[in-house]
Formats: C-alpha cells, sequence, structure tokens
C-alpha cells in the first residue's frame, strides 16, 4: 500500500494521549524512580519506559521523536537541538578514528566544513564524489569505508539523489546510507527507499515558521539506543538535547506540514514554469527538463509536489546582489538564509550557506557566483508574486 507520512504522523498522536489536544509539557530535567533499582536498571539499559534524564529523554522530546518517526517511517527518532547536531551526531555515532566516509559534494556548507575540515581531528576521511555518478560512488568506497553521505535533494544544486541505488551500492559493501532530507520532508521517504539513517533539520520545512533551530535523527531502535547509550552514546555524551518547550511548539506546527508542502510545491512548479519560459536559467525538479526529474517522479509520495526549493542562475555576484534587494524592497520575501518559511527566503548561495566550500570546489560542482536560491513561500495570489518579480528583472535589466 501507498506510504502516507501525514496519516502516519496524524494516527500516532492522535492514539497517544487523552485529556488536551496537545501533549502536556514535561517541564523537568530529571525525573523519581519508584525504587533504587529501577534507576541501576534504567542507566544500564535494562528497563525500558522509564525517563531517567532530558539530556537523555523527555516525554515532550519523546512525542516529537514519535512523530518524526511516522513521518519518515523508521522504528525510532531522537530529537536535537539543530540539524547540525543531527548529521555530527549521527556521523560520528557510525565512524572511528581511521574510518572513511563517501560523501556528496554538493551539501550544505556546514555540513561540507564538518566532512572536510571538523572530522581531521578525529582522523575520518571523507571522499567528495558527485552522488548522482553512481560509478563515481562505487569506485570511492574503500575497506575501511562505513558510509554514503547524501542529501536527497541536495543543496543548493537541487540534484536528485538516487536513493534505492545509493542503497545497493551501500548495501552490497556493509555499509550505511545516511541521507539528509532536510529539503524534501513528506515527499520522500528515503527509509522507504533503503536509506539507513535519515537526518532532519528541523528549523526548515517541518518547523516552518523560522523561530527555532532543531535537528532529528531517524533510524532503527538499535541504532538511536546506541546514540544516547550512557557510555557511548555520542548524544548522551556530547549533550545536544532539544528543549521540550522547542518540541512543543514544532510537534504543533508538524501537523500543517503536509497543506504547507503541498502550498510550497505548487508556489514554486508555478514560478518555475513561468520563469523558466521567459529564458531565465531555472532549476527545479518539477521541471521536465531537470535531469532528476524523472527520478525524483519515481522515488516521491507524488501529492506533495516536487518541492519548494528553486534556484534562479544569474550569472554574476552582482546581479543576484541587486535583484534580491530589489526583490526584498518589493516585499516578495526576505533576503536571509533558511528555508521552509511562510514567506519566500532568498540567498545568494556561493556568499552564504555555500561559502565554506572553498571556489575551486564551486567551480567544480557548477556552483555559479550568480545562483539565487529561492524557498518559496506560501503565497496566496502566487501570480501577483510573479508580477513582482517581473519587475524587478526588468528594472534590474535582467529581462
Ligand atoms: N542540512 C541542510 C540541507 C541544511 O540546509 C542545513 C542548514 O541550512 C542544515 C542541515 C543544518 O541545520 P541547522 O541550521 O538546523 O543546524
Amino acid at each position: 500500500m501507498k506510504f502516507d507520512p501525514a496519516r502516519a504522523i496524524n494516527t500516532l498522536t492522535s492514539q497517544d494521549h487523552f485529556g488536551g489536544v496537545n501533549p502536556s509539557i514535561t517541564d523537568s530535567s530529571t525525573f523519581t524512580f519508584s525504587g533504587a533499582k529501577v534507576m541501576l536498571d534504567v542507566f544500564e539499559g535494562t528497563q525500558e519506559g522509564c525517563f531517567l534524564y532530558s539530556r537523555h529523554w523527555n516525554p515532550m522530546n519523546r512525542y516529537l521523536s514519535d512523530a518524526l518517526a511516522a513521518l519518515e517511517d523508521t522504528e525510532s527518532a531522537w530529537v536535537t537541538a539543530s540539524g547540525m547536531a543531527a548529521i555530527t551526531n549521527a556521523v560520528l555515532q557510525i565512524c572511528d578514528t581511521g574510518d572513511h566516509i563517501v560523501c556528496s559534494r554538493t551539501i550544505y556548507g556546514g555540513t561540507f566544513a564538518f566532512m572536510t575540515t571538523y572530522l581531521r581531528k578525529f582522523k575520518i576521511d571523507v571522499t567528495l564524489v558527485d552522488t548522482t555518478d553512481l560509478e563515481s560512488v562505487r569506485h570511492a568506497i574503500r575497506p575501511n569505508t562505513k558510509m554514503v553521505y547524501t542529501e536527497a535533494i541536495t543543496n543548493p544544486l537541487l540534484q536528485v539523489s538516487d536513493i534505492p541505488a545509493l542503497a545497493e551500492i551501500a548495501h552490497a559493501k556493509g555499509l550505511l546510507l545516511v541521507v539528509d532530507n532536510t529539503f524534501s520532508p513528506m515527499m520522500l521517504s528515503p527509509a522507504k527507499l533503503g536509506a539507513d539513517v535519515v537526518v532532519h533539520s528541523l528549523t526548515k520545512f517541518i518547523n516552518g515558521s523560522s523561530d527555532c533551530i532543531a535537528g532529528a535523527i531517524c533510524a532503527s531502535k538499535a541504532f538511536v539506543e546506541s546514540l544516547i547509550d550512557v557510555h557511548s552514546g555520542t548524544s548522551m555524551l556530547l549533550g545536544p538535547a532539544l528543549d521540550p518547550v522547542r518540541s512543543a511548539s514544532i510537534l504543533k506546527n508538524i501537523h500543517t506540514l503536509h497543506l504547507r508542502m503541498k502550498q510550497h510545491s505548487r508556489n514554486a512548479l508555478f514560478m518555475a514554469q513561468n520563469l523558466k519560459e521567459m529564458g531565465l536559467i531555472i532549476t527545479y525538479p518539477g521541471l521536465p527538463e531537470h535531469p532528476g526529474h524523472e527520478l525524483l517522479k519515481s522515488m516521491m509520495n507524488e501529492e506533495f509536489g516536487f518541492g519548494g526549493m528553486m534556484s534562479i542562475d544569474l550569472k554574476t555576484t552582482d546581479k543576484a546582489w541587486s535583484f534580491m534587494e530589489s526583490l526584498q524592497r518589493k516585499h516578495v520575501g526576505y533576503l536571509a538564509v533558511s528555508l521552509g518559511f511562510y514567506k519566500t527566503l532568498f540567498s545568494n548561495s556561493g556568499n552564504s550557506t555555500s561559502s565554506e566550500l572553498p571556489a575551486e570546489t564551486q567551480a567544480e560542482m557548477g556552483l555559479s557566483p550568480g545562483l539565487v536560491r529561492f524557498s518559496i513561500g506560501l503565497d496566496n495570489d502566487i501570480e501577483h508574486t510573479l508580477e513582482l518579480f517581473k519587475e524587478s528583472l526588468r528594472e534590474e535589466g535582467i529581462l
């Protein structure tokens, strides 16, 4: 049967609590035990169902984690204080000193910096590859490789990862496939397509209100338990626990994610089609000429569309900057990093969220200095937004 992530979340939360329509926040860092032996058993991991300390689990964090596990159809999930915490904790839990990672070269700049610079502290080697070139992924695997890492839809080039094929390549060599699904919640279900671990920046579409930073690791129960093991769990020991008050607000927002994703997708497709017709260089996976379009169609949960992320290549940084400033003056959206907000957000990737990538890498992967990345908002009147875009394009001498 077709997987419906929206139904999975809805079913879970409506059954799980009675009384208030939203679960109550447990505003406690620590929890009492009925007896000393139970406390020891919880520490040893032999007693389930008890709360120990909120760096480990808190009831509200559990509600949100359960919703995310339902969304991604994984056995379990653990929420973190940021998307970067989710990524770094998952990677450090899987890899030891001397291990090796095959990693997509088009990824969020923070992840890129972590992979290429920070992991040197642990003597973990990373080979960057174009993960859409499956042969180069296969080729990069070494005897000490532990994982293949990619973004489902990559930041900022919006390439589509062939998750089933990457899973097959990884699993044939006994490796884990870790997928960042930040750009494509609901529309893609990487775990159903073969990913072992799915990470998210909840900061973006999932929360949707740009009022907090948060993340999640969705995986098997065994993997989540390993993350919070009191002796060796990366998350338990590095401590990026999410504040339960924040979890409560994210959980409320997650229940409108299906509607928001549909509207982001509808608006982005409309903008992409029309701007393309005007002769602009548009990248949007919903356009038939996008190289990953057919692949995305074969993997996606169709009703949520092709997502809210689109880019325009204006070739030069100067053009990109003046165009963004003009759009902001017309209240089309905000010149800001991040994504998944009700308002359109735009940034010049090479000079912002991908600025961690050296100029040669940007050039190699085809990241133009004039690329403007858009997270298209929830505008009710997208035709009017298009008119404002056209005005800015004319005023800036682009049209
Ligand atoms: N993954 C992707 C694809 C991102 O775009 C970002 C941030 O922009 C992150 C992860 C990091 O998330 P956070 O800012 O919540 O730490």
